[in-house]
């Protein structure tokens, strides 16, 4: 399909929005800031109606969203601290506003889908994409199109091995405290150790247990979905070092077992940066666009 497409991306913070066919034949793009659901759709609808009109939208939302296609409330963002997001219907939204079919999934899921088809997961079936910053977020590719089933993937609430003696801290997540991103993600961070995680500095105990966290929630998910290849990117992955710990301790852990050179000597290769920087979601919208519905 060589017709132009549009991305949205709603992140926690910003909105982007694209119109083109990839990351390379980019006709328009924006960004501004994420308000209040009406008014961040009117800006979408701007942005568009200021363009050639694409053939169809695909959306990268902040979750959680209802993807169940046979639901009512299919596109809806569904249980969220967001102020006003809670149950707003973000696809039908944004459909009506445009008059344009849509396809949604999670920002997670559209960045994992557009790392896959034009970014570091080029070239493999099964791709894990994991964010790590304010939450700690998972996005599966399989068989070329982002995982869902009963939901779709919630990584960030595995619970990880909590060693409560080197760590007494109880974790932030609301609904389980010590799961993974209770333990891992920023605000943990920030909780555990009382400053803003970019005040810690390299030499700081901080880093190897962050490590270990993440390097124990991607293990698991290896163990359970074996993707052929593991992308991890977000705001704390950007310290110096970190993610070269990470591999360390995924190798360290894994001990050997599967024995595959991927978990071992070949583990560069393996977990891998992002490739799309922060162009990843609203990239995987666009690759969302091809498969909206006519
Ligand atoms: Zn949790």
């Amino acid at each position: 399909m060589n017709a132009l497409l549009g991305g949205v991306e709603t992140g926690g913070t910003w909105c982007a929005c694209v119109l083109g066919t990839g990351p390379d034949q980019l006709v328009a793009e924006t960004r501004f800031h994420t308000g209040p659901p009406r008014e961040t759709v009117a800006l979408i609808a701007e942005f568009f109606s200021d363009h050639e009109r694409p053939a169809a939208i695909g959306i990268a939302g902040f979750g959680p969203l209802d993807l169940d296609p046979d639901s009512p409330t299919w596109g809806h963002v569904t249980a969220t601290t967001k102020p006003a997001w809670s149950d707003f219907p973000l696809a039908s939204a944004v459909g009506t506003a445009l008059g344009l079919p849509v396809a949604i999934d999670t920002d997670v899921g559209a960045a994992a889908l557009a790392e896959h088809r034009w970014g570091a997961g080029r070239g493999a079936g099964t791709v894990c994409y994991v964010t790590v910053g304010t939450g700690i977020g998972a996005g599966l590719v399989i068989d070329g199109r982002p995982h869902h089933g009963l939901v779709h993937p919630e990584a960030g609430h595995v619970r990880i091995a909590h060693d409560s003696e080197r760590d007494p801290f109880a974790g932030v997540c609301p609904f389980h405290g010590d799961c993974w991103e209770g333990l891992a993600s920023g605000p943990a961070l920030a909780a555990r150790w009382g400053t803003d995680p970019a005040r810690l500095p390299d030499d700081h105990p901080a880093w190897a247990l962050e490590a270990r966290y993440l390097a124990l929630g991607l293990l698991a998910i290896v163990s359970i979905v074996s993707p052929e290849r593991v992308i991890v990117g977000g705001g704390l992955l950007a310290r110096a070092g970190l993610l070269a710990a990470v591999r360390g301790q995924m190798r360290e852990l894994a001990a050997g077992y599967p024995a595959t050179p991927m978990l071992a000597r070949r583990i560069d290769e393996y977990v891998r940066e992002p490739a799309l920087g922060r162009r990843a979601g609203v990239l995987g919208a666009l690759a969302l666009a091809q498969s909206a519905p006519a």
